[in-house]
């Protein structure tokens, strides 16, 4: 493997099975939970210093994109990966069912607003996926609608990482027994009910739906510039260690540098 998160990257051109990929996985990690996460802390503060060097840097920035069935763990991943990181350098985005002004503009219009600028890292909790997704599965438009959109992805994907951003998507797969999980212990925990809603379990009937529009826009639109990562994500503590290294992969690979300082400031004393 030319890199460690090789492991969960999705090469071009390959639709991922996803029932062949155990969600219970801890290939490749440090140890048990306790290791793990013993392991995770210093990552954490290693994405601290590199997203100070890139701020400082002011050239270039980084799209994390997550997806994921519901109960996937988006919040808690972002909640735990970016917990070391300065809040000016790192904006996140959710994206709700479109607004009628939304609906009213071409779908990557709401999207394009919040890619991160130069020195920021973006984290899309949701995503321009859904116009492949959800309105793929419910019908919200018809086929010859949505599936030219795996090409419109593409193209505007390669214009972001020609634009000096680095674009990264992690697609968080849970088995659909751990969303049991998980929406029951929503249910069991007074604050935990508000995160679920009853319109969570007309999505989890059209489970098999879901996991084939997945699998084709994971296939379609992973490429060399724009790779799709599948992290087996029912273990919470390897889902967490596993985004951070593909996160770091790329951020090492940058290696986004300080500017130049002023001549003569080493000798700089001030009265
Ligand atoms: P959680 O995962 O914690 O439940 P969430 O991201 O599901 O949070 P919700 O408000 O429950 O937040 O769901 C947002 C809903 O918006 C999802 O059902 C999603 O599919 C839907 N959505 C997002 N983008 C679009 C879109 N372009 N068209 C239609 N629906 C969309
Ligand atoms: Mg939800």
């Amino acid at each position: 493997m030319a890199n460690h998160h090789d492991r969960w990257r999705v090469p071009e051109g390959e639709r991922p099975k996803l029932s062949d990929i155990d969600t219970r996985s801890t290939a490749g990690a440090p140890g048990d939970k306790a290791e793990t996460r013993a392991a995770t802390g210093p990552l954490v503060d290693e994405l601290a210093e590199l997203q100070n060097r890139l701020w400082a840097e002011h050239r270039r920035s980084v799209l994390l994109v997550l997806q994921a069935m519901d109960a996937g763990g988006k919040d808690g991943t972002i909640r735990k990966v970016f917990t070391g990181v300065n809040p000016q350098g790192v904006r996140a985005s959710s994206f709700k069912g479109p607004s009628t002004e939304e609906l009213e503009h071409d779908f990557l219009w709401r999207i394009h607003q919040q890619v991160p600028g130069h020195g920021e890292i973006g984290v899309f909790n949701r995503s321009h996926y859904e116009d492949v997704l959800i309105v793929r599965v419910d019908e919200l438009v018809p086929e010859d609608v949505w599936r030219p959109r795996y090409g419109t992805i593409r193209h505007f994907e390669r214009s972001l990482v020609d634009a000096g951003t680095t674009v990264v998507k992690v697609f968080l797969h849970i088995s659909k027994d751990e969303q049991k999980e998980r929406f029951q212990s929503r249910l069991d925990e007074p604050e935990k009910r508000w995160k679920f809603s009853a319109a969570d379990l007309t999505v989890r009937a059209k489970w098999d739906a879901y996991a084939d529009a997945y699998a084709d826009a994971i296939g379609e639109t992973s490429t060399e510039a724009a790779p799709w990562y599948v992290v087996p994500a029912d273990r919470k503590w390897y889902r967490d260690w596993a985004v951070l290294q593909i996160l770091l992969g790329h951020l090492r690979d940058l290696d986004p540098q300080y500017p130049a300082e002023e001549a003569g400031l080493a000798d700089l004393v001030i009265e």
